[in-house]
Order: C-alpha cells, then structure tokens, then sequence
C-alpha cells in the first residue's frame, strides 16, 4: 500500500497527526484500539480506571478550544488537589508552598534552608544533576522530607545520574515571602502548572465508556485511515517502507513524503533494517522505568476529600501514589463503592513481581494508610503494566537522541510524542506535537 504520509502508533500523538493529515495519512496501530496509554479500564460491574493518572492539562488556549470541541460538553475543568505524605505530615501539592502542613520542627527546618539556598549565588541553580539541582533550590530539609525519597522511589535510578534538563518544567521555586507565607497558612490550593485542567466526566450513569479513553475516542473518530491490530514489524528506511503483521498475515506500507512514529524511540531503531551497530549500542543505554498500575475496586464508603492523588515518600509503602478515581469522575463506580488506582513504579529492565505478591502488598500499605476500613471489602484487583513509563534522562540521553534523529532525518522519518522523542511529556504537549508535525509536512508538500 502506498500514501502520502505514513504515522506509526495510534496514541494521543500519533492520531492528532492523523486527524490533521485527513486521508492523505495512514495510522498504523498495533493493539486492538486507538488511545495508547490514553486508554481507560472497567472491572467488577462498573469500576472504571485510567490506564495511569491522566488530567489534562492546557497551555495554548486554540489547542484546548479545538479539544474542546471534540469532547462537547462531556469535558469537565477539574483543577488537582494533590496531597503529598511525608513522614513528618501531610503538604498539599505544591510541597514547598504548604510546609506548614509539616510538624513545626520540620516545617522551621524546610524554611531555615530554603532561606540558604535562595540566598546563596543570587538563588540561582546552575547544578547540571538533578539531585545538586533540587538541593540548590529547595535547600536540604525539603529534598530529605520529599524531593529525594520521592524521585529516587519514582525513578529507581541514582539521581545524580540525571540530567536536570527535562525536569524543571513542572518544578516552581517560590520567592521566600512566598514559602513562609505557605509555612504558616498550609494547604491553601493555589495555581500551579496544571491547574487549568480537565477531565471527562459523561453525565449518563451507564455511558458505554468513561475515563481519558474519551479523548482518544474523540480524536480516533476524526482520523480516516485507521489500521489497528496492525504491528510494525521491521522499517526499510531506505526503500520508505514498513513491514507490518494483521493477523498473522503480513503487509507492507510505502510513504510518499513522511513518516511519523511514535514508536519508543530505542524500539523504532532497533526495527530499522540499516541502523548502525554503533547506534544500536547506544539505544540499548537508555534507561526508563516501568509502572505497574494496580487497581483495587472497593465497596464501602468513600474516603472524605482525600484529593485526587497523593504521593506517597515512605520507601517501604509499595506505591509512589494513590489515585481516586471517583474524586476525577464521582460516576467512575458504582454509588455504593470507589475505585482505587496505586501506581508502583519498577526498573525497566528488571523482571516484575508476581501479581499477587504485588498485589497483597499493596493492599496491605492502603489499609496501613487508613484508606480501608472492617466495614470495607474489596470487589476485586486487577494489575497491568506501563513499559516504558517514565524516561530516565541521563547526562548522555540527550546526545543518544540526536544520534537517532539524525539517522533517520534523511529518510522522511521524524521520531516524536513521550516515547518517540524519549522525554517527559503530557498529553497535551504531545497532541501539539502531532498537530504542529502534520501542519508542517503538509506546507512542504504543497510547496
Ligand atoms: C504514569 C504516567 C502518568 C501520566 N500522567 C499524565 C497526566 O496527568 N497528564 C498528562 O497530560 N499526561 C500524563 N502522562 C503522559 C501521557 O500519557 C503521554 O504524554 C501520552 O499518552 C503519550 O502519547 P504518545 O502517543 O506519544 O505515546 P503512546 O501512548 O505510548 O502511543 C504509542 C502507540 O504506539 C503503539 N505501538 C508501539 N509499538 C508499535 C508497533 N510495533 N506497531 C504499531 N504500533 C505500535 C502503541 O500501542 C501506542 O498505541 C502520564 C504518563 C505516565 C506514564
């Protein structure tokens, strides 16, 4: 088969591409539906899950007017209260911003060393490591309390190790009025990078879907040339070409001007049939890791406002977070019940545990946290994982990516969306991304 344009993978990025591209586009997508990680899950008679926290979130108001439109009137704004548990008390989401949560000796703490750090070199943070970084900004009481115990549960990877280039986007640094203010009128929600955010909440009781999958709906509906159950198997990036299996039988795809995939970035070189060794070497470094989402459907009664999420720091509770899926949608379980989503985060390359090991443990760190009750019972458990999850961005990830787009620029093939350019990225930023790659090759096209 042969089109204008060729667009591998069908999550958020690679169908705002194909949406854009109308029939000139062919979008090629292993599973069985479009979405990606964009995907929701029902269990145990109306339970509905995320595949992982998804709240949407906009920086470019034609983007969220366009979305918008797709979703109609099921898209609901819904600004996170996100609460962080520490082992010296409760923050809500921003942490620095809520010291005042703390005990009063961690709280002076937090404040005595934010003041040397914002002080110190004109509060600038030149540290390259993300671990120097985070210490020059937030000073040590606040990285020993949460900024260290939780990135290094989240990334199981040293922190030292990473690059601060990817991260600070999310990551605000106060002035000092600012922090006491917070130290001593805690847990007041105040706007931070997402707090323009929606989710979708259908208004029917028994609406055939609930959850993000939505969106992935909405914009898989407007994309013409949808291929699912379609795995790429192998690139021949310089006859432009893509082999692919549907149901044991195999197919080839040409494209004409440009290929898009979003595909893991280490994967889609591994696929190519003339990737250098050198450059296969390099792939195999990347680090990531994984999430085992673990969904635990509760009847009994809802926990009172306990924020959408939480974070958890004590490195001997399984899960980084707890996500409250009735606090995004209050439909998302049956009236007598509430859905629970703990998120375990794993080293990409390690194998993962048994699910049942897994589960027990997690279930016995919530009922520690005083989430279950005797009056409680659990409707069922059900687990899945993310791979690759979140990117660990070293201090050579950034050169490794350059080799590859390199490599493939020549070819017509751009690598982009979370996992195609390797990087920490929302749905949004990558919805964008897919719109803006399909507006440009079009101009050239018709240049
Ligand atoms: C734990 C977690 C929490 C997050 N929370 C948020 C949040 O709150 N807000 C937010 O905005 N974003 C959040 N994100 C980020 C968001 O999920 C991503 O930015 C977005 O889903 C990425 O979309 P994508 O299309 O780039 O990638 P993907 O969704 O990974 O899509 C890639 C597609 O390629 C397909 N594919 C792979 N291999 C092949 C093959 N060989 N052949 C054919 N198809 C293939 C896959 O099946 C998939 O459908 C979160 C992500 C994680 C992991």
């Amino acid at each position: 088969m042969v089109s204008e344009y060729l667009v591998l993978g069908a999550g958020v990025t690679g169908l705002a591409a194909g949406v854009e591209l109308k029939e000139s586009a062919i979008v090629l997508e292993k599973d069985s539906s479009p979405g990606g990680l964009v995907r929701s899950k029902c269990f145990d008679g109306g339970y509905w899950y995320d595949y992982v926290l998804h709240l949407l979130h906009f920086k470019d108001p034609e983007i969220q007017a366009r979305i918008g439109s797709y979703l109609g009137e099921v898209m609901s704004p819904c600004p996170p209260v996100a609460w962080i548990q520490t082992l010296e008390g409760s923050a809500l989401y921003p942490f620095q911003l809520n010291i005042g949560g703390l005990s009063e000796e961690a709280r002076n703490k937090c404040i005595v060393d934010y003041a040397k750090a914002y002080y110190h070199k004109n509060g600038e943070a030149t540290e390259k490591n993300y671990k120097g970084y985070l210490k020059a900004t937030f000073g040590d009481a606040m990285c020993d309390l949460f900024y260290f115990p939780y990135n290094e549960k989240m990334y199981k990877y040293p922190l030292e190790g990473i690059a601060v280039d990817d991260l600070t986007w999310n990551l605000h640094r106060p002035s000092f009025e600012e922090i006491l203010k917070g130290g001593f009128q805690p847990n007041i929600p105040r706007p931070t990078y997402n707090t323009n955010a929606f989710y979708p909440c259908p208004k029917q009781v028994d609406a055939p879907l609930r959850g993000m999958e939505l969106l992935s709906e909405a914009l898989a509906k407007r994309v013409r040339n949808l291929e699912l159950n379609t795995k790429v198997e192998s690139v021949d990036p310089t006859k432009k070409t893509i082999y692919a299996s549907k149901d044991g039988i195999n197919s080839s795809y040409t494209y004409e001007t440009a290929c898009l995939s979003t595909l893991p970035l280490p994967a889609l070189i591994r696929l190519c049939s003339n990737a250098p060794a050198s450059l296969l070497k390099e792939v195999d470094t990347l680090q990531h890791t994984k999430v085992i989402s673990v969904a635990i459907s509760v009847k009994g009664e809802r926990p009172k406002n306990p924020g959408h999420w939480r974070y958890y720091t004590d490195p001997n509770i399984p899960f980084t977070r707890l996500i409250f899926m009735n606090e995004f949608d209050p439909q998302a379980s049956p009236e007598d019940g509430w859905a629970l989503l703990a998120e375990v985060t794993w080293p990409g390359k390690e194998p993962i545990p048994s699910e049942k090991e897994l589960t027990d443990k997690v279930v016995e760190a919530v009922r520690a946290v005083g989430l279950l009750d005797d009056n409680s019972s659990i409707v069922g458990t059900h687990i899945w994982v993310i791979d690759p999850a979140y990117v660990i961005f070293t201090h050579e990830t950034q050169r490794i990516i350059n080799n590859c787009f390199e490599f493939l620029a020549p070819y017509g093939i751009t690598s982009s969306g979370r996992y195609g350019n390797w990087e920490y990225s929302s749905m949004f930023q990558n919805i964008k991304a897919g719109f803006e790659w399909a507006k440009k090759v079009n101009k050239k096209s018709l240049a």
